[in-house]
């Protein structure tokens, strides 16, 4: 259990960094039977309380016990910005004063939220803006939760949140435990944020053992960050190629226990010259073979940070067409709020780059 960490004084614990169980022990200790953790979950995650004197249905004792002993927090929203295509972008600020985005993006049917796991991250992918801000802390349990519980209060129109994505700021398998402590909250429908797993994505830069222990501990599904097909431009690209190569992270997804029904999904960001060939094409169909899966194809999101180049359009389409031809299932993914930096790999907390150095893009470079 962790101190507060957005409300409240230092001494209060923030009660949405316990898991439901425990708090249950916590109520044991209080002579107070399971089920009102329960309830009283369903007071924090369904009907959205801000203090426990709005839990009416609790004695007044146990109310104040809890004001003694647990905060609930909100995060501070610093900056909100909306994108053209209606993509809106979140900047909050944590209890510390470290800075991480969401991004909310709305479809016909959907109402996507793609939220951060750490405050930078520590595994230095060339073409990403995160990156340059290196590690700095990984949030607890009730900061990703309260990314969610916040944009969706601030949601245009009150739309609902139907689809939660862990592809923000940050590996969230590198923050296991705080992050499979936030999904057993986001996907419970009795007492929870009440988001089914079949619509909660957690995204990886390919970590095995994690990723084996995720699918056991959870139904959610799972997205895998491979972005090349040989182990010497993956390895260029990212680093963590060096610790678990393709050979290892393929033969872990070829042993994962998905249901019939469900795939796993390949990201793979297109850089100009870099692995958007025709060849590397067929080099991935070949690596893809047998696996149930879907590759999202993304045209890389160009940032300062950055030497790469986005692909044109006709060579996304030549890449696309080899994977189709092959049976692969694949999706191109067009950028939301782009004009926002909202777009994939884009969310770098604004400002952070520059104040940490971060290297711009020279001239010989674009
Ligand atoms: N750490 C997780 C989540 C990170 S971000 C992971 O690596 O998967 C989610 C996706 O955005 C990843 O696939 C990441 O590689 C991709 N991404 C990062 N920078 C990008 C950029 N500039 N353009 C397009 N996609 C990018």
């Amino acid at each position: 259990m962790r101190g507060s960490a957005s409300t409240g004084p230092a001494m209060k614990l923030n009660i949405k960094d316990l898991s439901l169980k425990e708090f249950e022990a916590y109520l044991g200790g209080r002579k107070q039977p399971p089920y009102r953790a329960r309830q009283i979950w369903q007071w924090l995650f369904q009907k959205r309380a801000t203090s426990f004197c709005e839990m009416t249905n609790v004695s007044g004792s146990l109310r104040e016990w809890l004001t003694q002993d647990f905060s609930i927090s909100r995060l501070s929203v610093i900056r909100e910005a909306v994108a053209v295509d209606g993509t809106v972008k979140y900047l909050f600020a944590l209890g510390d004063g470290q800075r991480v985005e969401s991004v909310l993006i709305p479809e016909a049917e959907r109402l996507t939220l793609c939220i951060s796991t750490q405050v930078g991250c520590a595994f230095g992918c060339g073409f990403c803006a995160t990156a340059l801000l290196g590690w700095q802390r990984n949030l607890t349990a009730s900061e990703i939760l309260d990314q969610i519980l916040d944009a969706a209060r601030l949601a245009p129109a009150e739309r609902r949140i139907t689809h939660v994505v862990l592809m923000g700021m940050g590996e969230p398998l590198a923050n296991y435990g705080e992050t499979v402590k936030a999904l057993e909250i986001i996907t419970d429908t009795s007492w929870g944020i009440g988001i089914s797993p079949r619509r909660v994505t957690v995204s990886s830069v390919g970590l095995v053992p994690q990723i084996q222990k995720l699918m056991e501990d959870t139904r959610v599904n799972l997205a895998i960050s491979l972005h090349a097909p040989t182990d010497e431009v993956r390895g260029r690209l990212m680093p963590i190629n060096r610790k678990y190569n393709l050979k290892q992270l393929l033969e872990c997804c070829r042993s994962l226990p998905i249901p019939r029904r469900k795939r796993i999904t390949f990201e793979y960001v297109l850089m100009r010259g870099v692995n958007d060939s025709v060849e590397d094409a067929r080099r991935l169909c070949d690596l893809l073979q047998g696996i149930r899966c879907k590759v999202n194809a993304i045209p890389f999101n160009p940032h300062d940070g950055s030497p790469y180049e986005r692909p044109r359009a006709a060579e996304v389409e030549r890449f696309q067409q080899v994977l189709y031809a092959r049976g692969v299932q694949v999706n191109v993914r067009r950028a939301r709020g782009d004009d926002i930096q909202a777009a994939c790999g884009q969310l770098q907390g604004e400002g952070l780059v520059a104040a940490k150095g971060g290297h711009r893009r020279t001239a010989e470079a674009r």
